[in-house]
């Protein structure tokens, strides 16, 4: 699939974004899921004009507006991304669907959500981390468990055997693609259906324990709730993350690489609708005469 801009991500920050693109008369494509914005949920009373409003309700009429200019809206996560040769940039959907664009918007909200069990605290570096592809030369000939029921922790699960000698896969909700589910599999990873109880270890991690009464004998546990992360989207694209993983971006939005731009909880403080719409704005507009040639 190609277009001119692609916005990952289908909250505030990437549906305004999208709103302001499609206007100059670009093509737009949206992924992500309206119902993982930090915004599906909360009832909001501090959003200018609105009073006291539902986020999904927002959400909703949002992509009913950026629909109406031209914009599509693909729902699914971004799993891998890269930058072609000829300057464009290319993205693996969930499904497996390449999309091709000529600029980006990162709006992927905040990243790296925590299980909020006993012991991830207490554990986190000492066998509890947040990051598969980081950590993975750690964990060589060890037992781990990825936790997550999203692609990104099929994805992790199935890379994951290439280094381990035991992976298992904890998704008590699985909402992964077949295809993925199948790969991992076929990998070998062991996968069970209860949800995390406990990270269980005195000085370091040695077992999961699951609502079911499972329990888990392990090194290390990978907590990959959610998809990609911004910061590992951005790594891909060359730019380079903050070190708590928000994207700087100049007045305009836009990263240290031409034709990427970000918005939104991303790219810091305050975590606010009214922040993330006014940048949204900017990146739409700005990505969009990027592709034209005006900028
Ligand atoms: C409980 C709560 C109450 C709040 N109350 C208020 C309030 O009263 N007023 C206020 O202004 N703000 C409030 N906020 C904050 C507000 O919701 C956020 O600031 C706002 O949603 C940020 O918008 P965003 O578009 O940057 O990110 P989000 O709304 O989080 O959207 C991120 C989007 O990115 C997508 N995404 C993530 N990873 C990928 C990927 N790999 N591929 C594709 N898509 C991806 C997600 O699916 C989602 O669609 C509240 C938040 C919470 C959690």
């Amino acid at each position: 699939m190609d277009t001119d801009v692609f916005v990952i991500g289908s909250g505030p920050a990437g549906i305004q974004a999208a709103i302001h693109a499609s206007r100059h008369k670009v093509s737009v494509t949206v992924a992500g899921k309206p119902s993982a914005s930090a915004a599906a949920g909360p009832e909001m009373d501090n959003y200018f004009g609105t009073g006291h409003v539902s986020g999904s309700q927002l959400i909703a009429e949002g992509i009913r507006q950026a629909e109406s200019t031209g914009a599509v809206f693909v729902g699914q996560n971004v799993i891998s991304s890269s930058r072609g040769g000829d300057g464009s940039f290319r993205f693996v959907l969930d499904d497996g669907t390449e999309v091709v664009s000529k600029a980006v918007v990162i709006a992927t909200g905040i990243s790296r959500e925590k299980l909020g069990i006993p012991g991830e605290k207490e554990l986190y570096g000492k066998g509890v981390s947040y990051c598969a592809v980081c950590d993975c030369n750690f964990f060589k000939g060890r037992r781990v468990v990825i936790v997550g029921n999203e692609s990104e922790a099929a994805i992790s699960a199935e890379m994951m055997t290439g280094y381990a000698s035991e992976t298992s896969w904890v998704a008590w909700d699985m909402k992964a693609s077949q295809v993925l589910l199948e790969k991992a599999e076929a990998a070998g990873v062991r996968i069970y259906g209860s949800k995390p109880l406990a990270i269980v270890g005195e000085t370091k991690v040695e077992a999961l324990e699951l609502e079911d009464g499972t329990r888990i004998p392990m090194d290390g546990v990978f907590i990959e709730l959610g998809a990609r992360s911004a910061a590992d989207i951005a790594l891909d694209l060359d730019v380079m993350p903050e070190l708590d993983d928000t994207i700087k971006v100049d007045t305009g939005c836009a990263t240290e690489v031409p034709g990427v731009y970000a918005c939104g909880d991303v790219t810091g403080k305050p975590w606010q609708v009214a922040k993330a719409v006014g940048q949204g704005c900017v990146a739409g507009t700005n990505a969009a005469t990027f592709v034209k040639g005006e900028r």
